[in-house]
């Protein structure tokens, strides 16, 4: 629950707002029939209750629309908090899956309709629950009202004035039907051209493809496919407010009817004497609050009934788990013993294995290259390491554990990755290293002296003043790929966990700086697992083991001399850089 007292606070909300014109109907009906019916001597009275009651109504209702409102920022910010909460926490196999971004999307996307999804959920409790308060006071007032009209035994008219409005009710219900069931379809489809045009900025940082845009000249093909889209989310959105204008008028001839005929109703048992002149305003006053507390409970009902859809897909958004990410034991003690044990996996969606039976172990300290072509599993090995997605088939053990058995906050504590396509943030440049606001400066200092950034970085507190990129402070600094990089990898370091990978690590370092950098692993690293994921091989000859793939499956293993000699992959790959560097 977003926030536990919503429900009462709205509830007594609702009793207090639905209360007041019943007040002022039951009062002003007594000052009327005082003044005509009676003689007049309790006038002065009356007038003091009237202002009273209406002065503290009139402050209550301010007072409950206040905490109200209040209590409504507050859930509006929890269901941010939670959603926000709840992609953090999805694995990252969901957060790629495209049929989950999607999900996600709409979620955000159908909530701009009407407030469609958990906002339309409270509209319509909050509409219904009025409806109910306000056909209880009126109902409790309008007792008198038929009271007054059997005793009279004005049946008849009685009669028809009860058929016509049931008749115009069960209208209303039908036409809500049809009009909810007209929008949601409306909603539907405007909710999925806004679902594309989100999907397509997503598609296209602007930012990213800013140099191709400029030289490849894509602005025209981008024009077109916004243009495209916008057409279509034009188009439909254009044709939703004609129908919901069209459908909606509907409405309000059948509010308008029903005001007719209360008026001529309680009109004429007015001048059948049947009523006193004071009540008339009193009855028909509650005659339509009567209806229109109905026509709320049927709105709300309604609105309920046609945002199920939409308040299904959120709630099935909240409650997605990660499979991932469970785990409750606890991390192995003693020196780490890694196993692969005939790892198969495929993604999500596809038939084919792209790691294929792959078993190996590794020992406390071992330093191991995983080489290959392009598309050989390398990554995906890695990340099935990092859990970011669980093997198909086989398991990966930690000292005869299954890692997925292992508490998954505990078990990523181990890892220091330095990925491909890793991000960094626009914050503060020690923000960046430590991963989180709080860190210990030196630690952070000492970590990008190892990572090899230049001294300047270093200077006059830079890491704890300078914020990385112009976001949240113009003065911010754009770093290079090299430097970048060199920042990714002083973070692994920071975390300083037991199992490191690196993920070419140094594809934008300089030739000097990338030796330099294994060098530093090679050494500094020596009683922690790394895996090297790297096409330069001069930088393999260092690690204890290496680890060829071809298709997802292991066709070589062994350390840089053994692979050497036995001409196979790995000798080849060898041979090509080696020649090449010759050639040069
Ligand atoms: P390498 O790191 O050796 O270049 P990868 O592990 O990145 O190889 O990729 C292995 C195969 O898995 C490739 O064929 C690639 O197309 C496929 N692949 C990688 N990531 C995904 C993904 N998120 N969804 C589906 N297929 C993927």
């Amino acid at each position: 629950m977003l926030c536990k007292d919503f429900f009462v606070v709205m509830f007594l909300k609702n009793i207090i707002v639905s209360v007041t014109p019943y007040v002022n109907y039951y009062l002003s009906a007594e000052l009327l029939n005082e003044l005509y019916v009676r003689n007049g001597k309790g006038i002065a009275n009356i007038i003091v209750w009237i202002l009273i009651l209406n002065f503290a109504m009139a402050i209550l209702k301010d007072f409950a629309e206040i905490i109200y409102n209040k209590r409504t920022v507050y859930l509006n910010s929890q269901e941010a908090y939670v959603l926000c909460n709840k992609v953090l926490n999805l694995s990252l196999e969901m957060i790629e899956s495209n049929e989950i971004r999607q999900k996600r999307k709409r979620i955000v996307e159908t909530s701009k309709i009407d407030n469609n999804g958990r906002g339309a959920f409270i509209y319509s409790i909050d509409s219904v629950e009025r409806g109910i308060f306000n056909l209880v006071f009126a109902c409790l007032l309008a007792i008198e009202m038929f009271n007054e009209l059997i005793k009279s035994g004005v049946y008849k008219s009685l009669i028809l004035f009860i058929l016509l409005n049931i008749f115009s009710i069960i209208i209303y219900v039908k036409f809500n039907r049809i009009k909810e069931m007209r929008n949601n379809r409306l909603a539907n489809e405007i909710s999925n051209y806004m679902v594309k045009e989100n999907q397509l900025d997503d598609a296209i940082d602007y930012q990213q493809l800013g140099k191709d845009i400029r030289i490849y000249g894509l602005d025209n093909f981008i024009i077109a496919l916004k243009e495209h889209v916008l057409e279509c989310h034009k188009k439909s959105f254009s044709q939703y407010q004609k129908k919901k204008i069209k459908i909606e008028s509907w409405g309000v001839v059948i509010y308008f009817i029903l005001q007719i005929i209360s008026y001529v109703f309680v009109g004429l048992w007015t001048m059948q004497k049947v009523i006193k002149i004071g009540s008339l305003l009193k009855y028909i006053g509650l005659v339509q609050g009567m209806i229109n507390a109905i026509m709320m409970i049927i709105h709300g009902l309604g609105r309920l009934k046609g945002n199920k859809q939409f308040l299904k897909e959120y709630t099935d958004f909240l409650d997605l788990k990660s499979e991932s990410q469970t785990g409750n034991l606890n991390v192995p003690e003693g020196d780490f013993f890694l196993e692969f044990q005939n790892v198969s996996f495929r993604y999500k969606g596809s038939e084919e294995y792209v790691i294929k039976d792959v078993s190996f172990s590794v020992k406390k300290g071992e330093h191991i290259a995983l080489v290959g072509v392009n598309g050989s599993g390398k990554t995906t090995l890695i990340k099935l390491l990092c859990r970011f997605y669980q093997p198909t088939k086989g398991r990966i053990c930690l000292n005869n554990v299954d890692i997925g058995k292992i508490d998954y906050k505990e078990y990523v504590k181990l890892i220091s990755p330095v990925f491909q396509g890793f991000e960094l943030l626009p914050f503060l440049i020690s923000e960046n290293i430590a991963m989180s606001n709080e860190y210990d400066i030196n630690k952070v200092n000492e970590c990008m002296k190892k990572a090899l950034l230049d001294e300047v970085f270093l200077r006059n507190n830079l890491p704890e003043k300078k914020y990385l990129y112009k976001e949240f402070a113009p003065e911010g600094v754009n770093v290079s790929k090299g430097e970048a990089q060199k920042l990714a990898i002083a973070r692994a370091l920071y975390k300083d966990g037991e199992i490191f990978v690196l993920d070419e690590p140094t594809a934008s370092l300089d030739s000097l700086s990338e030796i330099e950098i294994y060098k530093q692993f090679h050494k500094g690293q020596k009683n922690k697992n790394v895996f090297f994921i790297t096409h330069r091989l001069s930088s393999t000859v260092f690690c204890d083991r290496i680890i060829v793939l071809r298709n997802g499956s292991i066709v070589e293993m062994g350390t840089h001399d053994e692979l050497i000699n036995s001409y196979g992959e790995y000798s080849k790959l060898w041979k090509a850089q080696a020649q090449y560097y010759v050639e040069q």
